[in-house]
């Protein structure tokens, strides 16, 4: 079958031009000003044609929590984003941490046919940050990248020898980057709202001391390190002297870290969907994360979609599980960047699936072009819908943003050269 997305203008991460689309099978056959034949005309006018979003921070609770999300309910949240892989965390029940869980969460998505997806194995067997994984077997069982997410790996020699491990390869690690003795039962950013309300504060210096560690320890072996969800500004700083040192390290930060501030607990009154870890930071770092998205220090903005049930987060603010849902929310938060003059429309392509696709190493993906994967995200900057349960896919709805409006979103969603996914059906 082969279908023509029309009068669209397509965005890389490098131009931006008008002109249409031939996807034939599962490829881009033809991107031409002419008119062109096809079996299903998708029509773009006003719209962007961008890269199947590459989400790579994502929990899909499967297994072992499959009511807050599965594998299904997962992939298609992610569709309704415009997102067309996700790489999985590992921290499902039991954890990820050998080659047959990897399998079966490959095959169900797989069997699902929605997006795909790549697991991120854990680095220490059941999160006990003690003994390593079977890289090797996990790899060949399709893992591409290593993180305890959602821990920190506390011991600074078993998380070099995953660096080693993972380098040798060819893979790299993610870190959760948090130095847990200083957590102190934290529920909230420290700071004056935290003490305004009463509640027990993070320090930025727990995020900011695991960043330099991880980073020490990315020089030491010379492997690829990756810094999950940044929040703070002085982690950036240590981030860009790293790069300027020639280490081997890439970060992402996550939409709700570039749109909302401790202030927001204040002001929506303990909302337990204002709660995550690492927690919502001072103005002054959001500015520091939108600086670093502007100049090119930020790789990856990924969403750290983190379902949890209602009833786990319709409680006191400090009983509350930590994290929110973000694959839906992911295209409107980061058009509002680009909006506000924040980024480019290139940039945010780079930031929302080139950079990953590189980082990965996935040859036909993150990229418009002839020869290239048909994983397409149409994208229309200007619809205005509320966030509902008619648009919401995922089975959670633990977010700041429900039931409120918002501007942008992907219309239609095509994986593989199939329309996996169209706004309002
Ligand atoms: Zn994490």
């Amino acid at each position: 079958m082969k279908i023509a997305i029309q009068n669209g203008t397509i965005v890389n991460n490098n131009e931006k031009f008008k002109a249409n689309v031939l996807i034939e099978g599962d490829r881009i056959v033809k991107i031409t000003s002419d008119e062109i034949e096809a079996d299903v005309k998708i029509d773009a006018s006003g719209k962007f044609i961008m890269p199947g979003l590459i989400d790579m921070h994502v929990h899909f609770r499967d297994p072992g929590y499959e009511y807050k999300d599965d594998i299904i309910s997962g992939s298609q949240a992610a569709v309704a984003g415009g997102v067309t892989t996700c790489l999985c965390m590992a921290n499902t029940n039991p954890v990820n941490d050998n080659a047959s869980i990897t399998r079966e969460m490959i095959r169900k998505a797989r069997e699902c046919g929605l997006i795909d997806l790549m697991p991120i194995a854990a680095i220490s067997k059941g999160l006990g940050g003690k003994e390593l994984v079977e890289m090797g077997d996990l790899i060949e069982a399709g893992a591409v990248a290593f993180s305890d997410d959602g821990l920190p790996v506390s011991s600074s020699s078993v998380m070099r020898a995953a660096l080693e491990y993972s380098k040798m390869f060819g893979s790299f690690c993610i870190s959760h980057s948090e130095d847990c003795s200083l957590c102190r039962q934290g529920v909230m950013h420290e700071g004056k709202v935290s003490a305004i309300l009463g509640l027990k504060g993070m320090a930025r210096e727990k995020e900011e001391i695991a960043v330099s560690r991880d980073m020490l320890l990315a020089k030491l072996t010379n492997a690829h390190i990756h810094i999950a969800h940044v929040s703070s500004e002085y982690s950036l700083k240590i981030i860009e002297m790293g790069r300027k040192e020639g280490i081997n390290i890439t970060c992402e930060v996550t939409p709700h870290h570039f749109s909302f501030s401790d202030d927001d607990i204040l002001q929506n009154a303990y909302d337990a969907n204002f709660k995550m870890s690492p927690p919502l930071r001072e103005i002054s770092d959001i500015k520091a994360i939108r600086e670093a998205l502007k100049s090119g220090l930020v790789d990856v903005i990924a969403t750290d979609h983190a379902p949890h049930h209602n009833d786990e987060k319709i409680v006191e603010f400090d009983r509350a599980p930590f994290g929110i849902i973000g694959l839906q929310t992911l295209v409107p938060l980061t058009l509002k960047l680009v909006k506000e003059g924040v980024i480019s429309l290139e940039r945010m392509v780079e930031l929302t699936s080139a950079n990953a696709a590189k980082m990965l190493n996935l040859k036909d993906k993150g990229r418009i072009a002839e020869g290239m994967l048909a994983d397409i995200a149409v994208i229309d900057p200007d619809i205005e819908y509320i966030y509902d349960e008619k648009i919401n896919r995922s089975k959670s709805i633990n977010s700041p943003l429900f039931g409120k409006n918002l501007k942008g979103a992907a219309v239609v969603t095509i994986k593989s050269g199939k329309i996996v996914y169209k706004f309002g059906e």
